[in-house]
């Protein structure tokens, strides 16, 4: 697996050309994005990975065997992020979902253990609004320990209604990966048609 930091782009001029079929990561900060990043490509330290949440906003650009981009989005709702801050990078992630048009497929970071949170569900439905593909991850899959607790936790992530399966993921055991690059294939050999 080749996975090469490409770019951290503050503002919209700063992305890549459209080349590739991009991925992109989208959570609340410290959902466990820089973990999936991190998880997905084998590599410890690609993304990097904090105890302090909020601290990303830009969006940064990685190139996966030269064939995918995988475009890491700021994590949002952190709380205390001043208005001004919050409001540009909302006017960044607007900018990338609204006018990328390599842009493929989201994955949709939600915590296993909290499920859907009002951004989540603002987000989502702004994706649905403008026909974006996304994929739910449940992220520390790990953190519900027994069946009854993992058995509820995708239940309620299941409560809102999907026209796909939310795929637990955990960065420490390793699941998930094998069918979230399952998905991210199936998804570049449909749009690009040989
Ligand atoms: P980000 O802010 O969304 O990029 O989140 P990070 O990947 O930096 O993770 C936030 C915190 O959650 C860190 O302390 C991670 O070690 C922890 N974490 C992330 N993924 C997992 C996971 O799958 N299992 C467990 N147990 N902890 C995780």
């Amino acid at each position: 697996m080749q996975a090469e930091f490409l770019v951290s782009a503050a503002r919209p001029e700063q992305f890549p050309a459209e080349s590739l079929p991009e991925i992109a990561f989208l959570g609340r900060s410290n959902v466990g994005k820089s973990s999936l990043l991190n998880g997905l490509t084998g590599r410890r330290d690609l993304a990097f990975t904090s105890a302090q949440p909020g601290r990303t906003q830009t969006i940064n650009f990685y190139r996966i065997n030269d064939a995918l981009h995988f475009v890491d989005l700021p994590g949002y709702g952190f709380a205390r992020v001043p208005g001004e801050i919050r409001g540009r990078w909302k006017k960044l992630i607007d900018s990338y979902l609204t006018e990328r048009k390599t842009l493929e497929l989201c994955l949709l970071l939600l915590d296993s253990r909290r499920g859907w949170m009002e951004q989540d569900l603002e987000l989502r439905d702004w994706l649905e609004f403008r026909g974006r593909p996304y994929m739910v991850v449940a992220t520390k899959a790990d953190k519900l320990k027994s069946q009854q607790e993992q058995h509820r936790g995708m239940a309620g992530i299941r409560s809102q209604r999907l026209d796909h399966e939310p795929v637990p993921f955990s960065a420490v055991t390793g699941r998930g990966v094998r069918e979230i690059w399952q998905a991210i294939s199936k998804i570049r050999t449909s749009s690009q048609p040989q």
